[in-house]
């Protein structure tokens, strides 16, 4: 019986997954139908036409890019990685994104590797869509503060930011197919976070006060 829920459950994710897939691409498609028609119109407009099918196109193929995620489910490359230098790596990506919004990025990290049995390109994923997801939250300048340790044979890694937090009733949403605020989102992001971490082995916790900030703790199993 309990494989049996699990089953409604996947075809239930599945019904959500396709309803939303059909939705997303539906209305850029249609966008871009419609400006071809007025190109064929109105040729003197066509810079401007162009502009925005190239970036409905963009949103299409953010859309594909982040699904491709269940098209492999078990082509995962796990190797021995210090999961302190694959968060070096994807803050200093993210540092010209930061530095623009005049955001300060910190990181408070233990002395010793912090050792752990990870895809790592997939880990950089989740860790790089948490903090874009932080800075996306922040207005105003300030500061994201990273830190990783050791506690009770886990890594545990948070981000935190000072942005505008997540209302209780939505908290259960976050991670659900779509589910997005942003006029500019897609909602696949964390989606993705926790499919991988349930790969891993790991998980992920929120804690948010509204107006205040959000910290995201990510727990990976220590290899040492
Ligand atoms: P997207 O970023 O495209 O909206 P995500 O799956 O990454 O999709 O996030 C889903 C939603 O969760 C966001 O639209 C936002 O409402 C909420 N959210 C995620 N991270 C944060 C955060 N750090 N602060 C506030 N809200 C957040
Ligand atoms: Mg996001």
């Amino acid at each position: 019986d309990e494989d049996n829920l699990l089953e409604n459950d996947k075809m239930a994710l599945i019904g959500q997954l396709a309803a939303g897939i059909a939705h997303e691409i539906r209305n850029p498609l249609t966008s871009i139908k419609g400006f071809i028609q007025l190109m064929k119109s109105e040729p003197t407009k066509n810079d401007q036409y162009l502009e925005i099918i190239d970036q409905e196109i963009d949103r299409i193929s953010s859309i594909t890019n982040e699904l491709m995620i269940f098209a492999k489910p078990n082509h995962l490359k796990f190797e021995l990685h210090d999961l302190k230098v694959i968060l070096r790596s994807c803050i200093t990506l993210l540092e010209g994104v930061a530095y623009q919004k005049q955001i300060r990025i910190t990181l408070d990290s233990c002395e010793e590797p912090v050792w752990v049995f990870c895809d790592k390109q997939k880990i950089k994923q989740v860790i790089i869509n948490l903090i874009k997801n932080a800075l996306e939250s922040m207005e105003d300048p300030g500061i994201i503060t990273i830190t990783i340790r050791k506690c009770e044979g886990q890594s545990v890694l948070s981000i935190t930011d000072e942005g505008c937090g997540i209302p209780n009733e939505l908290v259960e949403k976050l991670g659900q197919p779509f589910f997005t605020t942003k006029s500019n989102g897609n909602g696949l992001g964390l989606m993705m976070c926790y499919k991988i971490m349930e790969e891993h082995e790991g998980r992920i916790e929120v804690q948010s006060e509204l107006g205040v900030g959000t910290t995201f703790y990510v727990f990976l199993p220590l290899e040492d």
